[in-house]
């Protein structure tokens, strides 16, 4: 897996790379996806390079936080979008492809914008139980 420092975003963060920016603050940067899925696909990434969601410090991700809905209003006023999705990938599994934390704003007009492919089963009373209480005793 490639280190976090050699990613095409820290490269850009670097300024070695050239970004259409859209936003940027002492913690985030937010700048267009080169291969857009809809006009206005907006990629917003934490300062801190780590690779994943889980791996972001409290301040970085509070900064993250703070400003993705502004980021969000600013999409859909610009592209005149009424929907969008907000992705976030971790891991090849999970189609990650770029090893530096992001959120993709994407706006959905007409059949452009994220496709989904939605398979959901069932959660039982136990393993709702279960999986709650392991959950809740893992957090730190
Ligand atoms: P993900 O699959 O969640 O890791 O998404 C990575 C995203 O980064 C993809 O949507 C790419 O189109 C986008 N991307 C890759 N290189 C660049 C770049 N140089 N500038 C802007 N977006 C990029």
């Amino acid at each position: 897996m490639a280190k976090p420092s050699a990613t095409i975003f820290a490269r850009i963060l670097d300024g070695e790379l050239p970004c259409h920016r859209v936003y940027e603050d002492d913690h985030v940067l937010a700048f267009l996806d080169v291969f857009p899925l809809s006009d206005g696909h907006t990629l917003v990434i934490p300062k801190e390079r780590v690779a994943f969601l889980h791996q972001l410090s409290d301040t970085a991700a509070a900064a993250v936080g703070r400003c993705l809905p502004r980021i969000a209003r600013a999409v859909m006023k610009a592209t005149g979008a009424e929907a969008y999705n907000v992705l976030q990938n971790n891991g090849s599994a999970a189609h990650q492809a770029v090893f530096h934390v992001h959120f993709h704003i994407i706006p959905k007009v007409g059949d452009r914008g994220l496709g989904l492919s939605w398979h959901p089963s069932s959660l039982t009373q136990d393993r709702g139980a279960d999986l709650a209480q392991a959950i809740a005793d893992a957090i730190d």
